[in-house]
């Protein structure tokens, strides 16, 4: 792909291109915004352009030249060798750097390594690009030790560091970055692309997933959103029945299903408050929302909402696992609580 193929980011595309078209690159970008939504992709492809060798419409300035200020012919070919390997990750220009494992940081001593491959002039193409995922995961140490490169950068390099949660950034890193932003796509946008990419998929279903996945594309093509949907309410239904087997596999799933509870909820309190079904998200599981809804009172629902909230946010600091289910069920069953369970 190249820039012109990045959906819903467009005024971060034209101002990437405008560096490019003004011959003006700045030596640090910071990509800002939800995961899944398109910042690596939009890094990837902004490093292709500035290295392409393609001659129709690619390469560096080509389309500044031909077509002036914000050209839209400022764009990688996408076909060139500099691009194919760019995309592959096997450029000796490029660095994609993301720190290990789940929760894993990134140390000094692969910030001074990557230093150290930026230092040397560009081997083949014209810059030397490093992206620098999840750039809040840095180390106290190591970001003191890219603080310095960035207070004197190399010669063609450009730093594109990209995160979602921007404000854990060192203040001294973030000022010497330029903020690019990026905000969840608008459903209608992404449900029409999603129909163009997912065979037998039609509007309504294009549409949910657009909700389920908060505008976040890479999520709604790379996740199994619906069946982790629908997995999330059987969990549900079984901590309503006090049903332990419910119980979450691991950390993560127990995360998201409480992320998949402010979901539900939101939908059973709409129902209450308006009882309309096309306020809904989980639209096409209208019944399932009635049937919880019909037994609850709103201020229970939004009760129970805040508080599931609250126990999310601690989640951090290891809760245990069956603790934190049967006192999440307890809760449920407080607030949502079936007649027939009261009666039990
Ligand atoms: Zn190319």
């Amino acid at each position: 792909m190249a820039l012109k193929d990045i959906i819903g980011h467009e005024k971060a595309v034209k101002i990437l291109k405008g560096f490019i078209s003004r011959e003006r690159i700045p030596h640090a970008l910071l990509f800002a915004g939800d995961d899944g939504i398109g910042k690596r992709l939009t890094a990837l492809n902004f490093a292709k352009t500035l290295n392409c060798d393609g001659k129709d419409g690619g390469g560096l300035f080509a389309g500044a030249e031909a077509e002036g200020a914000d050209s839209e012919q400022t764009d990688c070919c996408d076909a060139c060798p500099t691009c194919h390997k760019i995309e592959k990750n096997s450029h000796p220009d490029f660095f994609d750097l993301s720190p290990e494992g789940d929760g894993g940081q990134i140390t000094v001593s692969v910030i001074r390594q990557l230093e150290e491959s930026m230092a040397y002039k560009a081997f083949e193409g014209k810059w030397k690009v490093a992206v620098i995922d999840h750039a809040d995961r840095l180390n106290q140490s190591a970001a003191n030790a890219f603080l310095q490169t960035l207070e004197e950068p190399f010669e063609n390099s450009i730093f594109i560091l990209i995160s979602s949660r921007p404000e854990l950034i060192l203040d001294t890193i973030r000022s010497r970055c330029q903020r690019i932003s990026f905000s969840p796509l608008p459903a209608e946008i992404m449900s029409s692309f999603l129909m163009g990419e997912i065979d037998d998929i039609d509007r309504n279903q294009s549409l949910l997933l657009s909700l389920l996945s908060g505008g976040r594309l890479g999520y709604a093509l790379n996740e199994d959103l619906l069946l982790q949907r629908d997995r999330s309410f059987e969990v549900l239904e079984q901590m309503l029945m006090a049903d332990e087997s419910g119980l979450w596999q691991d950390k993560a799933e127990m995360e998201e299903w409480f992320d998949w509870a402010q979901l539900w909820l939101r939908d059973i309190a709409v129902e209450k408050a308006t009882g309309r079904r096309d306020f809904l998200i989980n639209r096409d599981r209208e019944k399932d929302i009635t049937r919880i809804a019909e037994r609850t009172v709103l201020p229970d629902v939004l009760k129970l909402a805040r508080e599931l909230y609250n126990i999310r946010s601690r989640l951090q600091f290891n809760l245990n696992k069956q603790l934190t289910f049967n006192y999440s069920s307890l809760l449920i069953r407080k607030r949502l609580g079936r007649s027939d369970v009261r009666e039990q």
